[in-house]
């Protein structure tokens, strides 16, 4: 099972103190290679990728994790990125262009219904 990641986007900005959270699915998984092999350091993400919408999704597949982000998992480095150094280079998390739209959309859509429809 290969998947490459050029057509995925990371967000590599400054990781912060949050621990990226990752779904069942991706649990075990290194953020940065798809290794499973012996996962080493706890991955950080960067104030932005903790906070409002994307905080209870999993950093690699934007998957709900729950109000509580009782679903999710820590997600931790590989080793031999570990060993490269490529957990210094920045928030690992995914940022999908196309569901960070749609999560917009819904928004936007919320803000329509509140306006009063009775006019008798
Ligand atoms: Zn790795
Ligand atoms: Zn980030
Ligand atoms: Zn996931």
């Amino acid at each position: 099972m290969s998947r490459h990641q050029y057509d995925l986007i990371q967000c590599m900005k400054q990781p912060g103190k949050s621990i990226g959270l990752v779904c069942s699915a991706c649990e075990g998984r290194c953020p940065l290679c798809d290794s499973y092999v012996k996962p080493t350091t706890k991955v950080r993400i960067c104030h932005e990728c903790s906070m409002g919408h994307l905080n209870n999704k999993c950093i690699l597949c934007a998957n709900y994790l729950g109000d509580d982000k009782e679903l999710g998992t820590p997600a931790y480095y590989c080793l031999e990125c570990v060993r490269l150094e490529k957990d210094r280079e920045g928030c690992p998390r995914i940022v999908n262009v196309g569901s960070l739209k749609s999560d917009m959309m819904i928004r936007k859509k919320k803000e329509q219904a509140s306006t009063p429809a009775l006019l008798k």
